[in-house]
Parts: C-alpha cells; sequence; structure tokens
C-alpha cells in the first residue's frame, strides 16, 4: 500500500526521443492527469535523426525544421494528456548527456519532487539512445534522492522508479510487473498517437499492444472491464505494510 494517495500522483516520465512517451506510457500519463495527479514529460532530444522517418522523406528537409515539428507534435500529445512537455534537445543517434544536462535532469528532479519515474529499460539492443536515457535518469533520481540517508545537498523523498515496454520487448529483457489499467483515458491515448503524424505506422501497433496486455492484465486480476493496458517493468522493490 503506497503512502500517497492515487489521486494526487506526481509523475514524471523522462523519453530519449519526443515521441517515445506517447507509445509507452501515454495511457499511464492520462490516469494519473485524470485523477487530478500532475505529470511532467521530458524528452531528452527530438528524436530528429533516427525517429523522425516520415519527415526525412520530403525533399529539402532539414535538422532545425524537423526539431521544429517534432517540437509541435510532442506538445500537443502531451497537451491531449494534460501533461507538459520540454525538450532538453541534446541531440540523437547518439543521444549523450554530458554533467550539465545531467545537472539539468537532477533538478527537475529536484523540482518536481515526482511520486514516480517512468523511463527506458537499461538494455535495447535496437536503440543506441533509449539505454543512455536510462542511464541518466538513474543517476539522476540518485542525485535528486540521495542515499537514504542524510547528505550534504538537498534531497527529495526516493521517487519509484518504473520502465517503459520497449518496442521488442523480450530483447529488452524487459519483464511486465506492473499493468496500468488505461482503458477510461485510451481515447486521449488515441489522440496523443495521433498527433505524432510523422510516426503514424506506430498508432496501430501500439492500439493492439495495449489490447494484448490487457488480456494480460484481465486474467491477472480477473477485472474484466479492463480493454486497453500499458506494461511497466518496476525497477525497486515497493514498500508495504501487509501482504
Ligand atoms: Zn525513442
Amino acid at each position: 500500500m503506497s503512502e500517497t494517495k492515487e489521486g494526487s500522483r506526481t509523475m514524471l516520465v523522462v523519453g530519449a526521443h519526443s515521441a517515445d512517451f506517447v507509445w509507452r506510457a501515454a495511457g499511464a500519463i492520462a490516469v494519473v492527469t485524470s485523477n487530478d495527479g500532475k505529470a511532467v514529460v521530458v524528452a531528452l532530444s527530438y528524436g530528429e535523426r533516427g525517429e523522425s522517418g516520415e519527415l526525412w522523406k520530403q525533399p529539402g528537409q532539414t535538422v532545425e525544421n524537423v526539431k521544429r515539428i517534432r517540437h509541435e507534435e510532442a506538445s500537443q500529445a502531451a497537451a491531449a494528456l494534460g501533461a507538459t512537455f520540454q525538450c532538453f534537445d541534446l541531440g540523437d543517434y547518439p543521444l549523450s548527456v554530458d554533467s550539465a544536462a545531467l545537472s539539468r535532469l537532477t533538478d527537475l528532479i529536484r523540482e518536481t519532487a515526482p511520486d514516480v519515474i517512468v523511463t527506458h529499460t537499461e538494455k535495447d539492443p535496437f536503440n543506441p539512445d533509449h539505454p543512455v536515457a536510462y542511464v541518466a535518469t538513474q543517476r539522476a533520481r540518485l542525485l535528486a534522492s540521495g542515499a537514504g540517508v542524510a547528505s550534504g545537498f538537498k534531497t527529495i523523498k526516493p521517487p519509484e522508479l518504473f520502465l517503459f515496454e520497449p518496442h521488442q520487448t523480450e530483447q529488452c529483457e524487459f519483464v511486465p510487473t506492473t499493468f496500468v489499467d488505461i482503458t477510461a483515458v485510451f481515447a486521449q491515448k488515441q489522440q496523443a498517437m495521433k498527433a505524432m503524424a510523422a510516426q503514424q505506422y506506430l498508432h496501430q501497433y501500439y492500439t493492439e499492444q495495449a489490447e494484448h496486455r490487457a488480456n494480460h492484465a484481465r486474467r491477472v486480476s480477473g477485472l474484466q472491464g479492463i480493454r486497453y493496458a500499458e506494461a511497466f517493468q518496476r525497477v525497486l522493490p515497493q514498500v508495504v505494510t501487509t501482504l
């Protein structure tokens, strides 16, 4: 049993690229905001080179224009979910997080003081940037919350840490330990996916994924009303007052 009320959760989502939060966590974000919680989305890059497929088919396309479009799309998607969006614009393929960016992320975690942080898996043999985002987020989380003892710097209560479901689940050694019922907010996820016009090919895929995960969630819980779900992997032990 978490001591934080479900209705007042603050969630921080850290993606390597501007659209990652949409496919992997839009439902979980909308659940938080529809329960009067707060969701802050940060993208470390726009995914301008590696994940903007359709935009690069246009003749004369430029990196700056791709970034501008990606910013608009991600802002619209976040707004559909009731979340805020910001991008650190660190560049992608390769994404690199230097010490200034790490400090910026640490400061953001301290300011936001989230109950929960969501980011990528540690392993992703198909993506050079997602594991970089994991490492940076994990480090920043620890720098913001300390080692669980008194520290010589300002610390926040340790946020829970969850990982997104990656595109190729098994190869990333992702184990779904938590399902979020996103049935009630699925229309918002669809709206957010629609906003990511540069990657429309993923819309159907992630709709089907949500249906598959709902099937698993129904079997685990017996809750027959779950039609759409998102899967996450919990990194840290859950602290409860009773089993
Ligand atoms: Zn990505």
